[in-house]
């Protein structure tokens, strides 16, 4: 058999973690058995589903690297399918009109509020004839006894009996088709082998399976996943504040960093935290997935990002730490000698240019306020005698330190009397990584003109 999977979001808002972890399994398990990953956009409820909506989870699903293969299926225009499966499934006797009014609807829910049972039609069983000539919906014939078991990829066996299962609406009054009716018509059409999504669907699927066996169609496994909560134990939905997809890119964190992180929101591989694309799709399986909440924990996206920043090339990293912007050649090449050591120091993608920012120009940097009383009239007079007994011609961080050795020797000073005066003179700041390193890199020229800008005699 040839896996094939879906994701099926509703367009109503962006694309959301859940929905971004649910299209993400989905995707995995579809690779590793060499299958068909499918993209289906629940848009049936016309008055709350958004074209910018659908235009968001493209945007998201494409910057984790989850677009569908294929072109997305719309649900909407599907719609005179799954009315003639309704159709269908009246003549062969499996559904029938009901003539319930609202009002009468709501009586009956009432009742069955306080007694607890299920809503029954009357009209399951009513002669057609007596039909009155007022709108209808169409309800399927749910089994009366017996039980069904669904044999969940996560959740294991769970049954549940027939007679606690209502008439479910295929289409409404107005006869347009309910979602659960589209769902498994979509399902089947589209050849879904494994539905995997939210086990806040569980429920649903007793329903829809019915649909399928009265058409006398396959049942797909199902997997339902765990919904994720927040940081405090509180459930994380779209309505509830929590971010977008999206919202992650523009904060500074990495598509590679997002969906490793995803991948261990409640599926686990032994202790491995860091697991590569290629890696996820030889491992990933039902079987890691647990079966509690998993929780939202943004220090531990935050320190996967660090590790996705630091797998980066020198040549990304200057790019990024230049912020798109063009620059020449030596600046290039400086960039990419200190990008590695920057970021060391980096958690979000906007890091590298806060941290990098002084060494992609050869001008005097502004200094920061801490930075400022590191640069007292002694440490600038040390600095001007350090500028000027500078050779003029270029070293590596070893030649550079060979040679300071040698002057704080001749001088009798330590490290400590012109590192941290140096540092801030020529980036502008108190912290950053090692000084030697990063005035080899700078060069004789833009350190004199550095320490002059800075420390103005
Ligand atoms: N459209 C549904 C949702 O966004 C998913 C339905 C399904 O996966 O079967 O919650």
């Amino acid at each position: 058999m040839s896996v094939v999977t879906r994701f099926a979001p509703s367009p109503t808002g962006f694309l959301h973690i859940g929905g971004a972890r649910t299209a993400l399994f989905n995707y995995l398990f579809a690779r590793r058995h060499g299958g068909r990953y499918l993209l289906r956009i629940e848009d049936t409820d016309l008055e709350r589903s958004t074209p910018e909506a659908v235009a968001a989870i493209h945007d998201g699903l494409n910057w984790l690297g989850l677009d569908g293969d294929g072109d997305a299926v719309s649900q909407s225009a599907r719609a005179p399918r799954h009315i003639d499966v309704a159709e269908e499934l009246l003549k062969a006797g499996h559904a029938y009109r009901c003539y319930l009014t609202p009002e009468e609807l709501a009586a009956m829910r009432e009742e069955a509020r306080s007694t607890g049972q299920k809503i029954t039609s009357p009209w399951r069983d009513a002669d057609p004839a007596t039909a009155p000539d007022r709108p209808y919906t169409v309800r399927l014939k749910m089994p009366l006894d017996g039980e069904t078991t669904i044999s969940d990829g996560v959740q294991g066996d769970v049954t549940v009996a027939h007679s606690t299962l209502d008439d479910l609406v295929m289409l409404r009054g107005d006869g347009s088709p309910t979602y659960m009716l589209a769902v498994v018509v979509d399902d089947h059409d589209m050849g879904i082998t494994h539905v995997i999504r939210g086990d806040d669907h569980l429920n649903n699927a007793f329903r829809q399976i019915k649909i399928i066996e009265a058409m006398g169609w396959e049942t797909p496994h199902y997997a339902h996943i765990p919904l994720i909560h927040g940081a405090d134990g509180a459930k994380l939905s779209k309505r509830h504040g929590a971010l977008s997809a999206t919202a992650y890119r523009d904060m500074g964190f990495l598509p590679d960093a997002m969906c490793n992180y995803l991948l261990k929101l409640g599926w686990s591989h032994g202790d491995d935290e860091i697991i590569s694309r290629d890696d996820a799709i030889s491992w990933f399986g039902f079987d890691g997935i647990g079966k509690a909440p998993a929780r939202f924990d943004t220090d531990k996206l935050t320190s996967l990002n660090a590790h996705y920043i630091r797998s980066m090339t020198p040549e990304a990293l200057a790019g990024l730490i230049l912020e798109g912007k063009d620059a020449p050649a030596h600046i290039i090449e400086r960039l990419t000698m200190l990008a590695p050591a920057f970021a060391e120091r980096a958690q979000l993608l906007g890091d590298l240019p806060k941290i990098g920012g002084f060494a992609t120009h050869d001008d005097v940097p502004a200094l920061d306020d801490d930075a400022k009383p590191l640069l007292d009239d002694d440490a600038c007079a040390r600095l001007h005698q350090f500028a000027a007994d500078l050779p003029d011609g270029d070293m590596t961080p070893e030649e550079l330190k060979t040679w300071l050795g040698g002057w704080l020797d001749q001088n009798n000073l330590k490290m400590r009397d012109i590192g941290p005066c140096l540092r801030a003179a020529v980036t502008g700041m108190k912290q950053t990584p090692d000084i030697v390193m990063i005035a080899a890199s700078l060069g004789p020229a833009v350190l004199r003109k550095r320490i002059e800008g800075n420390c103005k005699k």
